[in-house]
């Protein structure tokens, strides 16, 4: 398997290539066709196994497939479009740098929402139009209720080491969040761990879902 039979952009295959990575990982091959194709999925995925690229890769793809569409008819869409849930401000760090990895050659933005920083800088950027806006859950809200940013538009959510999310109490808050959310629109669930908990979260999130655990 390479990520070129994955039906990648050719543009992500540039920025793999770049960053040094030559074959899918295992939660890569498994997940990528499905998410491609528009499923909803539940991924079995520790940190460390790729599972980032496993869910940036496909929404990407996706994104520039739009613009591509867009640029025919020239508009510009600054709305934004994929939501990636973190527990935790690092987390969201990473992820966010994994992105920036892998969107080098494309015009896509994504912007970083937590909290225990100054909100303004946050504000600022959301103005300025991003696509793709990971964030963690308070601060998200913070920005829903202050009508910083609309969720209207949202065509993708990933919900990153959900397990870790309900370990840290945030059921309320993904409540909160998913009562703004659109349908229809594709969700990834990504968890390290799958309990009772995570399944009565899955059923209230995603439809249809196709299970993976690699
Ligand atoms: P993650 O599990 O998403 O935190 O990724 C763990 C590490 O593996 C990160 O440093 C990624 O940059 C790296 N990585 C992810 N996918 C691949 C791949 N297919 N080939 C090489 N390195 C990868």
């Amino acid at each position: 398997m390479s990520f070129d039979s994955l039906g990648l952009h050719p543009l992500l295959l540039e920025a793999l290539n770049n960053a040094g990575y030559d074959t899918p990982t295992e939660i890569q091959s498994a997940a990528i066709p499905h998410i491609l194709k528009g499923q909803d999925v539940m991924a079995g995925a520790q940190t460390g196994t790729g599972k980032t690229a496993a869910f940036a890769l496909p929404i990407l793809h996706k994104l520039i497939k739009l613009q591509e569409n867009n640029a025919s008819q020239a508009q510009v869409d600054k709305r934004v479009k994929a939501l990636i849930l973190t527990p935790t401000r690092e987390l969201a760090q990473q992820v966010h740098k994994s992105f920036n990895t892998y969107s080098q050659n494309t015009n896509i933005k994504s912007a970083l929402v937590y909290g225990g920083v100054s909100i303004k800088n946050q504000v600022d950027e959301l103005k300025q139009g991003v696509d793709i806006v990971i964030a963690t859950p308070g601060r998200l809200l913070d920005h829903l209720y202050n009508e910083n940013i609309s969720l209207d538009n949202i065509e993708y959510v990933v919900f990153d080491e959900a397990d870790r999310m309900l370990d840290m109490g945030f059921k309320d808050e993904i409540s909160r969040i998913m009562k703004k959310l659109p349908s229809p629109r594709q969700t990834l669930l990504f968890s390290a761990t799958f309990d009772e908990s995570i399944f009565t979260l899955s059923k209230r999130l995603l439809n249809d879902a196709i299970l993976i655990e690699a």
